[in-house]
């Protein structure tokens, strides 16, 4: 089949509810950070599948664990009966999860373990408000789209769980306050304070829904004492903590989880895309006291602690572990933020460079002094990075996302980031045209 005629094909069969597009690339095999499409043309993926492919694509260790599993038992139901796999890996997420006395259920997406969380910090605590943050995504199920600050205009043609509100997330670069870094007096704790001497009843909230850096709110990285100046507050009014971990964690910032670059230890957090290395697996970890407050039957799936997706999360954490990535993904974070902190000086299209290990956002603006949103930019830099040999896309309509495998090899991290000098530089000199961004809708 043609590109051409699978594209067409696409938009005939799949509703627009499903998919963005960014670039027109139909792919047909990928290993490590390299991605192949039906043309025969050869990608540098810096997105890894928006953060699923932390050990690489089809990861050898991975793949060979899938291929074992599948010899023996596709799936023996984990509802009603016992299987190895899920034992060992819950055990282990449990090990290496900065939550205490942990207990897990397992999911198939980011989306149904925030559900699940919903659901037992309600249940544990006989409370329903939830609060959450604005611009925050936690995924596309009911309840996860009724705590997601981005998701207002589907929640009014479909509706939402009530009791939400939400609070500014503290963005350094677009203080939702309007001050700036020398002038911060830590306003966002402030408003957090306040709300709960107005419009929320403090004793009354079940949790706090947070991801440590916001991703698709394009990669706001908070300052470094805020969340423990957040869960003190949370403490004194007995609020669980739930750390969304879905993007930022299973080493993509150079820690296991995220959160634990901002010393505290949350209730619950849930994890789901780099889990199963490319299978769909999803897990909420939190507190056995939490966790066991719903009754039996209370959060599961059918196809919950399948052995296959088990094995392969299992495998994604061993690599995670031998492969030593935690820190791979702290050095190769650290130099390509150097080596974009130097393209920020000398491109007037970059105001801001930002992120964590290898969860980097590149804030594309009209002028640095009014940080406009360089919105039509954003989407030629994408494309001519496609048109380059480069896998990118943005946040926010105009902030670059950059989350290569934490396995890319160092030369083909190099060469990403002077392809995606080279799209900018040549939107910046008017070299790509209007025409594309029809094509490329990006969020
Ligand atoms: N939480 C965060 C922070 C995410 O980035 C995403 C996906 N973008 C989700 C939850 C939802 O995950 P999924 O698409 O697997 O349902």
């Amino acid at each position: 089949m043609k590109k051409e005629e699978i594209i067409e094909r696409y938009s005939k069969v799949f509703p627009k509810a499903s998919r963005v597009t960014y670039a027109p690339i139909v792919a047909i095999k990928a290993q490590n950070a390299r991605v192949w499409d039906v043309e025969g043309r050869e990608y540098i993926d810096f997105l890894s599948d928006a953060a699923v492919q932390n050990v690489g694509h089809n990861n050898e260790r991975v793949v060979k664990a899938i291929k074992e599993q599948t010899d023996n038992l596709l799936h023996f139901t984990f509802i009603y009966g016992f299987t190895i796999e899920p034992l060992l890996l819950a055990e282990k997420l449990g090990e290496i999860s900065p939550v205490d006395n942990p207990k897990v259920v397992f999911g198939l997406s980011g989306s149904d373990a925030n559900d699940g969380a919903i659901k037992f910090v309600r249940a544990y605590t006989k409370r329903r408000t939830i609060l959450s943050y604005l611009k925050s995504y936690y995924g596309a199920t009911y309840g996860a789209s009724s705590i997601t600050g981005l998701d207002f205009h589907v929640r009014a043609l479909v509706g939402e769980l009530s009791d939400v509100h939400y609070i500014p997330y503290p963005d350094c670069y677009r203080c939702p306050f309007g001050k700036e870094k020398n002038a911060c007096k830590m306003e966002c704790i402030e408003y957090i304070k306040a709300k709960f001497e107005g419009e929320v009843y403090a004793d009354g909230v079940a949790a706090l829904f947070a991801e440590p850096i916001q991703g698709d709110a394009g990669m706001i990285v908070p300052p470094d004492d805020y969340f423990k100046r957040v869960k003190k507050i949370l403490d004194e009014h007995g609020i669980l903590l739930v750390v969304d971990e879905v993007q930022s964690g299973l080493g993509r910032t150079g820690k296991w989880f995220a959160v634990e670059h901002f010393g505290i230890r949350p209730d619950i957090i849930t994890i789901a895309k780099p889990l199963g290395g490319g299978l769909p697996i999803s897990a909420v970890i939190g507190r056995a006291d939490i966790m066991d407050s719903l009754p039996p039957l209370g959060h599961t799936f059918t196809l919950s602690g399948n052995p296959v997706t088990s094995r392969a999360a299992m495998a994604v954490i061993e690599e995670i572990e031998e492969k030593n990535l935690l820190k791979r993904a702290e050095k190769l974070g650290n130099y390509a933020m150097k080596k974009l902190e130097k393209m920020k000086k000398e491109h007037e299209l970059i105001g801001d460079v930002r992120g964590k290990g290898l969860m980097i956002g590149v804030d594309l603006v009209k002028d640095k002094e009014t940080k406009e949103r360089a919105y039509n930019e954003a989407k030629k830099v994408v494309w001519r990075a496609y048109e380059l040999g480069l896998i990118i896309a943005f946040l926010q309509g105009n902030v670059l996302r950059i989350q290569p495998p934490l396995t890319i090899e160092g030369e083909l991290l190099e060469e990403g980031l002077n392809r995606l000098e080279q799209a900018i530089t040549d939107v910046e000199e008017g070299k790509v045209g209007n025409d594309v961004l029809k094509f490329v809708q990006g969020w």
